[in-house]
């Protein structure tokens, strides 16, 4: 296997999360050939703000022949994008279109009207995160709750423990919560907290996901799982999500383009398979960044990514002019 890499760099053209300092982000597209001829693609795109091994780090680790866990989920998802290539179709399903949520990743800079738009636009489901203020928090979520057109998914990042929670909750009438589809990481994961919590809404797990325990036969206080294919082992979180029949929301991880296409294309394969098991996606995260060549060739159509041409997960031209520097192992 011979691996290269093409840095890139995104610029946010708005606030992308509370975690985020620098003006541009860096990443690294990924391309590994295989033995066997076949060639595929994915992103690499590592957030030390929340935990992740820094790009440096893991391209030198990759150097002296370790291969870090999200590059491992790299090489996972390139291998899907070489088979399509090699076979000459798109992983992207015209057919099966799976819809997504709206991001508002700070609230602050929302008015009411520009829902309405995003509404008209056709989306019905907005996911808002919150857990810095719960004041501000509390007059942002109740209003969108009161004016009855969205389902709300609430993520916390952890940000808040079980008072915050609670207080904002209670803060809630019956009707307005019962518009609140699922509240994710609402603080660190712990079993019985949780299960106390289920008695507000119903509740995701993204980050705390690991720490969740999922035995044979064993009720889990957990609604659906948020699945990153970027960062997450995607055979094992489907096995884990079919055998508990846990929904699963799949979301790119605010990455390039091609992070975007993965997961985009990855979702509606799985939905073909099962349709329950695959809710609401949110993949939409390219109009964080201003555009480049890559995002000008994702087609989208209010919650909808509309199209992707190429091969594999697409951007064919575009991937075979890149200048690429091989990664030579030690
Ligand atoms: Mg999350």
């Amino acid at each position: 296997m011979k691996i290269s890499y093409h840095q890139y760099e995104l610029t946010p053209i708005i606030k992308l999360n509370l975690f985020a300092k620098k003006q541009t982000r860096e990443g690294c597209l990924l391309k590994i050939d295989w033995e066997n001829g076949h060639v595929g693609f994915a992103d690499l795109h590592p957030w030390p703000e929340l935990g992740d091994v820094p790009l440096d780090q893991q391209i030198s680790g990759l150097r002296n022949g370790k291969i870090s866990n999200q590059i491992e989920q790299s090489i996972y998802l390139a291998k899907r994008d070489a088979i399509a290539r090699k076979i000459g179709v798109s992983l992207f399903d015209q057919a099966l279109r799976v819809k997504n949520n709206y991001l508002i990743a700070d609230y602050s800079e929302v008015k009411m009207t520009d829902l309405d738009q995003v509404y008209a636009r056709g989306f019905n489901t907005l996911k808002v995160k919150v857990g810095r203020d719960i004041g501000e928090d509390i007059k942002f979520v109740s209003k969108i709750l009161s004016s009855g057109s969205f389902l709300v998914r609430l993520d916390y990042n952890n940000l808040s423990n079980w008072q915050y929670f609670e207080r904002m909750m209670s803060a809630f009438t019956q009707a307005q919560r019962s518009r609140i589809e699922y509240v994710e990481d609402p603080f660190p994961y712990n079993e019985i907290a949780y299960q106390e919590a289920r008695k507000f809404c119903q509740l995701a797990v993204d980050r705390e996901y690991s720490k969740v325990v999922f035995a044979e036969g064993k009720k889990v206080p957990v609604d659906f799982i948020v699945l990153k294919p970027a960062i997450q082992d995607v055979e094992e979180v489907v096995s884990i999500a079919l055998k508990h029949r846990i929904p699963i929301a799949v979301t790119s991880y605010m990455d390039h383009s091609l992070g975007v296409a993965h997961a985009i294309c990855l979702a509606s394969e799985l939905k073909k398979k099962n349709d329950w098991l695959i809710v609401q996606c949110g993949c939409l995260t390219t109009r964080f960044y201003g555009t480049d060549p890559f995002s000008q060739q994702i087609s989208i159509q209010g919650p909808y990514i509309q199209s992707i041409s190429g091969t594999g997960i697409g951007f064919d031209s575009l991937l075979k002019n890149l200048p690429w520097s091989e990664v030579r192992m030690k």
